[in-house]
């Protein structure tokens, strides 16, 4: 078959692999139907994370076609429609238990083009088969389902679920990338006064626009600080979203947050950042971090299926997959290209 291979930092390459095969008793092999790149996997072509080794297929997101199960798993059939989800969960291990399956201590987690080979290929094997994916409803189309593989849910439940965000709030989210605007999308369902997007690129405060932010900053000609000030009475937002990982704009969410309010803090960092503990100590801030369980999946698709949630706007691009170096580099220039999330589909 054809996959993505990560080949060392700086360098990938479509190429001819070893079909996948079942090695475990519950592992599912999966024809991928529509796959998409991450902001993840920018990081890991970067270098940032030396945990992938080279030859490792990238990829943790698809919509696909089951077509081969193993001799334990119980809930899939062959020609099942399914949505691989970019976190895996072996069902047993204490955190899987309590439904925080990004943090499976059986050898689930974030495994899928990361340990072990992922989704941007034809054919993809994913363990714990039961607990890794998700039956795609009938008149679900590929492009609504691809999106809950990661930022949906990343974002629902690391900025949405965890900022604790209400109805009537100002919500601020710093960094207008897929993420930031999938955060758009799911603190709507909350019903807050005001969504405030802050970023530096216009293209993508237009997009937030489009999505239902109701007041756009680009933190190069305003202060983001006067903005929220003005729509709070100088109090600050009550939920700050980072959707950037960068040590300024965590920084910055700390100072646009109102005292007893929320920083979620929703970005992957690779430096560190300044906790002024000296001015926030008295505030009585809540901070949260997390890795997407997406123990919240099940009611995502729920929404989609239902007509709640319209995720598939979020998609601005479309290649066949013997496109995907075309698709890494529109997805790698979004400041230019305007991009998204850019899905790619089975040739064949
Ligand atoms: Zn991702
Ligand atoms: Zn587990």
């Amino acid at each position: 078959m054809q996959a993505m291979v990560y080949t060392g930092p700086g360098q990938r390459s479509w190429q001819t692999v070893p079909d996948p095969v079942l090695v475990d008793a519950t592992d599912a092999i999966v024809r991928v139907d529509t796959v998409t790149i991450c902001g993840t996997d920018l990081h890991i072509l970067k270098g940032d994370v030396p945990e992938v080794e080279s030859g490792r297929i990238l990829g943790h997101e698809a919509v696909g076609t089951v077509t081969a199960i193993g001799s334990a798993v119980q809930t899939l059939s062959v020609g099942d429609r399914v949505l691989v989800s970019c976190i895996s969960s072996c069902g047993a291990c204490r955190y899987c238990r309590q439904g925080h399956y990004g943090q499976c201590l059986g050898g689930g987690g974030w495994i899928l083009g990361h340990l072990i080979d992922g989704t941007q290929a034809e054919y993809v094997r994913v363990p714990f088969a039961d607990n890794s994916t998700h039956k795609v409803p009938a008149g679900v189309s590929d492009e609504q389902m691809i999106v809950l593989a990661d930022i949906l849910p990343t974002s629902y439940e690391v900025g949405v679920l965890a900022g604790r965000v209400g109805p009537g709030d100002v919500v601020a989210i710093v960094g207008a990338g897929p993420i930031g605007l999938a955060a758009v999308l799911t603190a709507k369902l909350y019903s807050p006064s005001h969504i405030v997007v802050i970023d530096v690129a216009d293209t993508r405060l237009e997009a937030a626009k489009k999505l239902g932010a109701d007041v756009t900053v680009n933190s190069r000609s305003r202060r983001p600080r006067d903005v929220i000030d003005e729509l709070t009475g100088g109090l600050g937002a009550d939920v700050v979203m980072e959707a950037v990982g960068l040590p300024e704009t965590f920084e910055e969410s700390v100072d646009l947050v109102r005292p007893c309010g929320h920083v979620a803090n929703i970005g992957v960092h690779g430096a560190p950042a300044t906790l002024h503990l000296e001015r926030i100590w008295i505030k009585n801030l809540t901070i949260t971090t997390g890795l997407v369980d997406t123990h919240s999946t099940p009611t995502l698709i729920s929404l989609v299926a239902n007509g709640r949630l319209d995720a598939a706007t979020m998609i601005t691009h479309r290649y066949p997959m013997d496109e995907f170096d075309t698709a890494y580099q529109v997805f790698g220039d979004a400041a230019n290209s305007g991009a998204l999330k850019v899905v790619l589909t089975a040739t064949s």
